[in-house]
């Protein structure tokens, strides 16, 4: 057989179009026509319809269904190219550039806890005024590359922290505990939705069938198989196997190579605080501890400006069970001192992840109180000493919202 240069060429983009990923769009879809919502990425609702991040293989669902839906947005890609708000959030490099600019002698230090796919660092910004102490305590951001939010009230943390290093209320914290502010979890989903759709949530694992990305948050190793997707089209696709990724697995061997304190882990959105377990409705030996710092927590936020996170387990709060995630497998494995939060707005707020960045601010001043208490009350003992008895929280249902555990 003789080729030509056209059949070359033809043969060239068939094989790019065997790589490329299935194209993203935003659908909406009536609400009486869908049901199990927790199965779709709803970035936005409204009385009459749910808006959908979908690519076409999650589509041809709705089609093989006979669900009818309108396509608003046909190619997230183009449509989010100009984010008019880009310089207001951090970028990789203006975060370690920020964080290098926070170092100080005797204090902190920046760190690179791994690489990711991409070979990105993930760095950590670490304090401790002496080194010999054990109880590491962490604070982290954007394990979904879309939760810009989450990003921001760790740095403006660690600023905070800088800016206070020598407030006498601070020191016995400093000396006696090491805190571990690590903003981006993911980097190459950061920079993936600064460049090319805002909208994406995993990392950039190439799947190797077309699809794209791993969920970091579903890919621990703590009930992995349990209520998890193992289709890699998914937004909350697990991995080949748990701590398969080069982000999460830099977690894990930093965390379980020392004593562990506890953790914070930041999403959005929803505004919700939220404690293990995620992977079941049943409550934790110490459901009453955490529910009991949550309701502290929550007073603390409201105390601020008025706004009020809902406290609970995510499985009761959303309705649905989520395996894999980094707070269960704290608890599970380590019986440790771990929470989470789903920062705003709410549910029902317009633009969901693109929280408006006049908001940044107010948002993680919000929040001071709440990580000021953390990084106080971090203990690897924290637990066993509040203990109390066990009780149920009342179940409340939302129809939509965070990213936390879709
Ligand atoms: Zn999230």
């Amino acid at each position: 057989m003789r080729f030509n240069k056209y059949s070359i060429l033809f043969f060239l983009f068939f094989l790019a179009g065997l790589h490329a990923e299935p194209k993203r769009s935003v659908i909406k879809i009536s609400k009486t026509a869908l049901f199990e919502t927790y199965r779709f990425d709803i970035i936005q609702e409204d009385t009459r319809y749910f808006y959908i991040a979908t690519n076409e293989i999650e589509q041809k669902y709705f089609l093989s269904h006979g669900i009818y839906f309108e396509n608003v947005i046909p190619d997230i890609k183009k449509f989010y190219k100009k984010i008019n708000y880009l310089t207001d959030y951090h970028s990789n490099e203006s975060s370690l550039t920020l964080l290098n600019s926070l170092v100080f002698p005797n204090f902190s230090s920046v760190a690179s806890i791994g690489t990711s796919i991409e070979n990105r660092d993930i760095s950590a910004y670490k304090i401790t005024k002496d080194e010999n102490v054990s109880t590491n305590c962490y604070i982290i951001g954007l394990q979904h590359a879309r939760e810009w939010i989450g990003m921001e009230v760790v740095l403006s943390f660690v600023q905070y922290l800088y800016d206070h290093k020598d407030d006498e209320n601070l020191q016995s914290i400093f000396f006696n505990k090491v805190i571990w502010l690590i903003p981006i979890m993911n980097p190459d989903g950061l920079e993936y939705t600064r460049t090319t759709d805002r909208l994406w949530r995993k990392n950039r694992r190439d799947n190797l069938d077309g699809t794209f990305g791993v969920d970091l948050n579903r890919n621990y190793d703590f009930e992995f198989l349990t209520n998890s997707s193992s289709n890699t089209a998914s937004e909350t696709y697990r991995g080949a196997s748990a701590v398969s990724e080069p982000e999460s697995k830099s977690l894990v061997d930093l965390i379980s190579s020392q004593s562990l304190g506890g953790l914070l882990d930041f999403h959005s959105y929803s505004q919700f605080i939220l404690y293990p377990w995620a992977y079941t409705i049943d409550s934790t030996d110490h459901e009453v501890v955490f529910n009991n710092l949550a309701l502290e927590w929550q007073k603390l936020i409201k105390k601020v400006n008025g706004r009020v996170y809902e406290v609970g387990q995510p499985s009761k709060l959303l309705n649905f069970s989520s395996g894999g995630t980094l707070m269960d497998y704290l608890y599970g494995d380590f019986q440790k001192l771990t929470l989470a939060f789903e920062l705003p707005p709410e549910n029902t707020a317009s633009n969901g992840f693109e929280l408006d960045p006049a908001l940044i601010k107010e948002i993680s001043n919000e929040m001071l109180p709440v990580l000021l208490n953390f990084i106080e009350v971090c203990d690897e003992k924290y637990l066993e000493n509040q203990s109390g008895t066990n009780a149920q929280n009342d179940t409340v249902t939302v129809s939509s919202g965070c990213g936390l555990l879709r």
